[in-house]
C-alpha cells in the first residue's frame, strides 16, 4: 500500500483546537461567546445522533449550543417562526436545520428563510451565489473540510486537474466551485458521464461523493493522485454486523494513489469541525472582529 493516509480525525482535532483558541479570545477580548442553534424536526435516528454530536462538540470548543427539537408533525409556519426568532437573536450566530426534513416541509423554503449571515451550512441561495461568483460566503461544511485537507497536503492546488464525482448541491457542486477558486481545472462527473474511468484517470485530485459503496477501483486512479472519499456507506460485514465504507475501494486505490482519506476517519470528522469553524467565522463577521485565519475558503 503506497498512499499516504490523510488523517481527517487528527486534522479535525487540530481545526477544533484552532476554533477553541479563537472562541477563548472572543470571550476574553470582546466578551462574546459564539452560539450555534441546531433545529431537528422529527425523530430520524441518524439525525438525532448527528445533532447530539454537533451539540457536544460545540460545547467542547467553548461555544453555546442551543438545540431545538420539534415534533415530526410541526407545521411549516411554526418552523419558519422559530427560524425568524433565531435570525434576530443576538446570542445565536449560526443556525443549522438538520436535513432531511419530514416530507410535508419545503426544504428550500426553510433553508432560504435562514439569515444568510447565520447560514453555517452554506445552503442558502445567497451563499450559493456568493460562492459561485468567488465572493465571501458561508461555505458548505463537507466540501470546506475536503478543501482544507487538500490545502494542508498539497499547499497550492493551482493548475491541478480535479475530478469531482457527484453533482449534489451539498457536496459535488460546492466542491467543484472551491477547487475552481483554488485554480484547479475542474471536471464534474455524474451518473450520465460517458467513460467515467477515463475521466477519473486524468485527475490529480479525485473527490468521490456518490453514495455507492466502493464504486471507484484503484485502476481508475492515476498513479500518485490524491483521493478524497466523501462517501459514507453502511454495508453488510457478515455475522449480522455492518461496517462503513467509502465510495472508493480503499485497498486498491491506496495501492496507486499518492494520498487518500480513509472511511471512517477522513472527511466525516472534518465536516463537524468545519461547522464549528463556520460558526466562529459567522460570529466574527457579525461583530466586526477579525476572522480566524485558515478556517474559511
Ligand atoms: P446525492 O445522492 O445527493 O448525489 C450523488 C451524486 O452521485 C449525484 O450527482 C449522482 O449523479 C452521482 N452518481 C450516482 N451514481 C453514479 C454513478 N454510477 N456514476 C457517477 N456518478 C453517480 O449524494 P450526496 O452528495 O448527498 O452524498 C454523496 C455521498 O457522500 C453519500 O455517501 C453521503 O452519505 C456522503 N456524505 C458524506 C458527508 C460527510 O460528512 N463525510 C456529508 C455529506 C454526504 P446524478 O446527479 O446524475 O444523479
Amino acid at each position: 500500500m503506497g498512499a499516504q493516509i490523510i488523517d481527517g480525525k487528527a486534522f479535525a482535532a487540530k481545526v477544533r483546537g484552532q476554533v477553541a483558541d479563537h472562541v477563548a479570545r472572543l470571550k476574553s477580548d470582546h466578551g462574546i461567546t459564539p452560539g450555534l442553534a441546531v433545529v431537528l424536526v422529527g425523530e430520524d435516528p441518524a439525525s438525532q445522533v448527528y445533532v447530539r454530536s454537533k451539540g457536544k462538540m460545540t460545547v467542547e470548543v467553548g461555544m453555546n449550543s442551543y438545540e431545538h427539537k420539534l415534533d415530526p408533525d410541526t407545521s411549516e409556519a411554526d418552523l419558519l417562526a422559530l427560524i425568524a426568532q433565531l435570525n434576530t437573536d443576538p446570542e445565536v450566530h449560526g443556525i443549522l436545520v438538520q436535513l432531511p426534513l419530514p416530507k410535508h416541509l419545503d426544504e428550500d423554503l426553510v433553508i432560504n428563510s435562514i439569515d444568510p449571515a447565520k447560514d453555517v451550512d452554506g445552503f442558502h441561495i445567497s451563499n450559493v451565489g456568493l460562492l459561485g461568483t468567488g465572493q465571501k460566503s458561508m461555505v458548505p461544511c463537507t466540501p470546506l473540510g475536503c478543501l482544507m485537507m487538500l490545502r494542508e497536503y498539497h499547499g497550492s492546488l493551482s493548475g491541478m486537474d480535479a475530478v469531482v464525482i457527484g453533482r449534489s448541491n451539498i457536496v459535488g457542486k460546492p466542491m467543484a466551485q472551491l477547487l475552481l477558486g483554488d485554480s484547479c481545472t475542474v471536471t464534474i462527473a455524474h451518473s450520465r458521464t460517458r467513460d467515467l474511468p477515463d475521466v477519473v484517470r486524468r485527475a490529480d485530485i479525485v473527490v468521490a461523493a456518490v453514495g455507492r459503496p466502493e464504486m471507484v477501483p484503484g485502476d481508475w486512479i492515476k498513479p500518485g493522485a490524491t483521493v478524497i472519499d466523501v462517501g459514507i456507506n453502511r454495508v453488510d460485514a457478515g455475522e449480522s454486523k455492518t461496517r462503513l465504507v467509502g465510495d472508493c475501494d480503499y485497498d486498491s486505490c491506496a495501492e496507486v494513489a499518492g494520498a487518500i482519506t480513509p472511511v471512517p476517519g477522513g472527511v466525516g470528522p472534518m465536516t463537524i469541525a468545519c461547522l464549528l469553524a463556520n460558526t466562529v467565522t459567522a460570529c466574527c463577521r457579525a461583530n466586526g472582529v477579525a476572522e480566524p485565519e485558515g478556517l474559511t475558503a
